[in-house]
């Protein structure tokens, strides 16, 4: 229980941009914008980048090792 949780008879309004706090546009939920979609996006993928190789090659080979 969180004071400031959102009521549940509130208007169902879209969340706050999680980029600049902005009320997110229907075509762009969650974000205000394009703009704010892109920011996000890019958080992404350099998160995604940013992460070191892990062991793709241990993973998913499964060379078909295995006979029925
Ligand atoms: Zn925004």
């Amino acid at each position: 229980m969180t004071p400031d949780e959102t009521p549940p008879d509130a208007a169902p309004a879209a969340a706050p941009c999680p980029i600049c706090g902005k009320p997110a546009a229907p075509a762009y939920t969650p974000f205000c914008s394009k703009r704010c979609a892109d920011v996000d996006l890019q958080r992404w993928l350099s998160g995604r980048y940013a992460i070191p190789g892990r062991d793709e090659d241990a993973l998913g080979q499964d060379d078909g090792s295995r006979e029925e």
